[in-house]
């Protein structure tokens, strides 16, 4: 009898194993004097994916994607690779492969774009002026724009420009893990469009990606998962494409014309 038990668990062993996430934040929370912005977030992000978070403004997500990184103080549990990391201060966090690009974009104005990439290079300082060079000719094989422009200063370029240039910084790191917050901001479809066609050449190479994105359009059409955050709390997550066809997510975030058609 003794000997049924484990045979009973069998079938259980023989399903298929799920690949453990890169990310995996449990109960997340970040308040501003004693003001909840987010209240309890648990997210995952699988390796190889694209996930995103979309919400309206002031759902939170600057404030989550600040709490993974650790630029804000927070509550909750972080796990990045299986390694708990809320604890840690966010250069810890770098080393180890975190990286955002933020809403702001944070460039050096005055700097050229090649001295701009130049500084998303630290993480690896440790390696040489060869592969420096590589990391930069990937990074501008990506964005042929920069390429053009590797001279020209950082605050002189577009929006979309400005953009790419930090994500191409970003890059220029080998991150493990991409979070970009709001990407599209400020830009013109067309340009958009572009920035999202990179980011699914990203994920094609095998990036991580985390997107938090207000158009909520652009980053369903590109995500592999997705989470609604409203209020600080995520209250909608599944597959992208199945929220895309979500009355409520229609509705709420993609417009009437989308729900009649
Ligand atoms: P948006 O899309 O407008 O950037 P969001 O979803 O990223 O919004 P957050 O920027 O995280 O949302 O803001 C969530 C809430 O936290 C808002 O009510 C905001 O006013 C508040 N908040 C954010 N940063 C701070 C801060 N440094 N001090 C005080 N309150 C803050």
């Amino acid at each position: 009898m003794l000997l049924e038990a484990p045979l009973l668990e069998a079938p259980l062993l023989e399903a298929p194993l799920l690949e453990a996430p890169l990310l995996e934040a449990k109960d997340v929370t970040v308040a501003y004097g004693g003001i909840g912005a987010v209240h309890g977030v648990s997210l995952a992000v699988a390796p190889g994916t694209i996930t995103t978070v979309i919400g309206p403004n002031g759902a939170g997500k600057t404030s989550l994607l600040g709490a993974l990184m650790g630029v804000v103080r927070s509550g909750g549990s972080v796990r990045f690779d299986g390694v708990e990391v809320a604890a840690l201060p966010i250069e810890a966090r770098v080393r180890m492969g975190l990286c955002l690009v933020p809403e702001t974009r944070a460039l050096f104005a005055t700097m050229s774009v090649a001295e701009n990439l130049e500084l998303g290079f630290f993480r690896l300082r440790s390696l040489g002026r060869v592969e420096r060079a590589r990391a930069m000719d990937e990074v501008f094989a990506l964005f042929p724009r920069l390429a053009e422009r590797r001279r020209q200063a950082a605050g002189t370029l577009s929006g979309g420009e400005r953009q790419m240039l930090a994500m191409g910084r970003a890059l220029m790191a080998r991150p493990r893990l991409l979070m970009l917050d709001e990407p599209s901001l400020g830009l013109a479809p067309l340009i958009v469009r572009e920035i999202f066609a990179i980011i699914v050449r990203l994920r094609a190479a095998g990036s991580s990606i985390l997107l938090v994105e207000q158009n909520a359009r652009a980053a369903l059409e590109v995500a592999d998962t997705a989470y609604v955050l409203e209020g600080g709390l995520v209250t909608l997550s599944g597959p992208a494409r199945k929220m895309a066809g979500d009355k409520r997510v229609v509705e709420t975030y993609l417009g009437l014309a989308e729900s009649e058609t």
